[in-house]
């Protein structure tokens, strides 16, 4: 069962672990080579956590997870994570 999301959601859930305006950051696709801001991303809220989906290619950038008081983050999907100098 997958629930679609704004980007902003997967930017909201980052925001919790990384002390970035996640909103600025920008992530590099494996699958595709397209750069998008996270909040221009599609996610989807998925059991106990979210992933976040390149736009053009749909190849799972971000997994993001929250359980039992620690979060994982899968980054399998991305090839390089930009982030902007507050
Ligand atoms: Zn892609």
């Amino acid at each position: 069962m997958e629930n679609k999301l704004d980007g902003n959601a997967a930017a909201g859930a980052l925001q919790a672990i990384l002390p970035f305006d996640m909103t600025l950051v920008q992530a590099t696709c494996t699958g595709c080579g397209a750069t998008n801001a996270i909040g221009a991303t599609a996610a989807y809220m998925h059991g106990m956590g979210t992933i976040v989906r390149c736009p053009r290619c749909d190849t799972v950038l971000i997994r993001i997870v929250h359980a039992r008081g620690r979060y994982l983050l899968d980054m399998r999907g991305v090839r390089v994570l930009q982030i902007m100098e507050g």
